[in-house]
């Protein structure tokens, strides 16, 4: 259904422009008018798909919906880039007085050459800085404001220049569609940057307890500062702000670790990374804290026989919420947690682990890349060889198979599970990076 509707706007100005019944030009001006209008839809949806809408996240997953949003980006870049060159007409300034249909020549005024060329540019730079963001020198926040506040930019110079330059969008009907998807992006940032924040205020957390609980890995508690219930399911995520007005562009992706059942208590666990996590050390209890969310798919199916989880690294933190969930209502069936580390000291909850591993229907496979000299486990990273055990161990194809870890990691196991004849849809996902 959605895709259904993301193809049904992206396809509406190409087919608003045909039934406008203009005299036909040379097809590679037909092409490059084309491209031009649907980037510039593509390009306004995209405020849409980024905003963390749950409408749409909940159905195909917070890292799937941005991923559309990357690659529709880039599409929209190639078509941008290609736009302007594939004209076959001349270009003039301001149209020849006999061809008001435009097909001697291209008439633009100056003003909708500047803004279409400020476009163009920015356009190309606001998806190469994103494509290279990791290389670039600013803080992720910096980014983020600059990312957003461009779009807007790009947005509204691209619309000047579709109503005044373009031979299609100048009809009143394609003039109007443009205008209800620019306001449409402007009220997704409205909603993201002001509404949401606001309702944030009014339901402020505060830090309970940070304290470390391995090598460069933290657990963080907050809980509600007043009287607010928080519903989540066990495996998924919120974005956290710690110390910073929800206004603030200060937040972060974390997988919730406690069950939902710990009450209002939220308990993350999370590794230094770059700023914000490297700098847990130093938050003090009663520290101003706010959430959105919950998302993520990552979810327990109740009906499944039996339950495998990959966890590498720090990708334990949803798998912990399903246990401790599991645990206090008990588990659907057996459950199989395969977690990588690459050594024993990044182990965390262990003690925890090693007392649920006592109850019949939970068995824990340790996996280090760089084992102690005495250690009898399996070693190495999580890949076929972990996939092979768990089926040892008595799991099936028709189990549900949960995933979080390194990209790294998801690809290959995702890989040797399918060659075990294991459905697509009984594997489940979470990614700690959106790249
Ligand atoms: C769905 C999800 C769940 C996650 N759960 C956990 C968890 O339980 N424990 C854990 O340790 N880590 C988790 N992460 C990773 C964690 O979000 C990053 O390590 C953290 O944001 C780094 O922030 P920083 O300020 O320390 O570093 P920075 O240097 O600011 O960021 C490093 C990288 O983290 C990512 N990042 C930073 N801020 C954001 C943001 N606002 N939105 C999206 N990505 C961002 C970007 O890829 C960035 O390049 C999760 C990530 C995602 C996407």
């Amino acid at each position: 259904m959605l895709v259904i509707g993301y193809l049904a706007i992206a396809a509406a100005p190409l087919l608003m422009a045909a039934a406008q019944g203009h005299p036909p030009r040379a097809v590679m001006d037909e092409i490059a008018s084309g491209l031009g209008l649907t980037a510039f839809a593509i390009m306004l949806m995209e405020f849409v798909l980024s905003g963390r809408f749950r409408t749409i996240s909940a159905r195909i997953g917070m890292d799937v919906t941005m991923r559309f949003h990357q690659l529709l980006a880039r599409t929209a870049a190639v078509f941008v880039l290609l736009h302007p060159f594939l004209y076959a007409t001349p270009l003039r300034l301001h149209p020849l007085p006999w061809d008001s249909a435009g097909l001697h020549s291209l008439g633009l005024s100056e003003a909708s050459i500047a803004t279409g060329v400020l476009a163009w540019i920015l356009f190309l730079v606001l998806v190469l800085t994103a494509i290279f963001r990791d290389h670039i020198p600013y803080r992720y926040e910096a980014w983020r404001l600059g990312h957003g506040v461009g779009a807007l930019l790009v947005a509204g110079l691209t619309l000047h220049h579709a109503l005044d330059a373009g031979r299609y969008s100048g009809d009143p009907v394609l003039a109007g569609l443009w205008v209800v998807l620019f306001a449409l992006a402007v009220l997704t940032l409205l909603t993201v940057y002001v509404v949401k924040p606001l309702r944030q205020l009014g339901r402020p957390y505060r830090v309970r307890s940070v304290r470390p609980v391995a090598e460069r890995t933290w657990e963080l508690t907050i809980e509600p500062d007043g009287q607010h219930a928080f519903h989540f399911q066990a495996g998924q995520f919120v974005w956290l702000n710690v110390g910073h007005s929800p206004f603030s562009l200060a937040e972060n992706p974390f997988s919730i670790a406690s069950a939902p059942t710990a009450g209002e208590r939220v308990e993350f666990v999370i590794k230094e990374a770059g700023d914000f996590t490297g700098s847990l050390g130093n938050i003090r209890p009663g520290t101003r804290a706010y959430i959105e969310g919950p998302f993520g798919n990552l979810l327990l199916d109740p009906k499944a026989p039996g339950i495998v989880m990959f966890a590498g690294g720090v990708g334990i933190a949803p798998m912990l919420s399903m246990l401790r969930q599991m645990e206090a209502e008990g588990a659907p069936g057996p459950v199989i947690l395969v977690y990588g580390n690459r050594s024993a000291e990044q182990i965390v909850y262990r003690e925890e682990l090693d007392r649920l591993a006592e109850q019949p229907w939970f068995r824990v496979i340790h996996v280090l890349s760089e084992p102690p000299a005495a250690w009898d486990g399996l070693t190495g990273m999580v890949d076929a060889a972990a996939v092979d055990a768990v089926f040892e161990y008595g799991a099936k194809p028709d189990w549900l198979y949960a995933l979080c870890g390194p990209p790294a990691m998801l690809e290959t196991v995702e890989g040797a599970l399918l060659k075990r004849k294991v459905p697509a849809r009984r594997i489940i996902a979470e990614r700690f990076r959106y790249d």
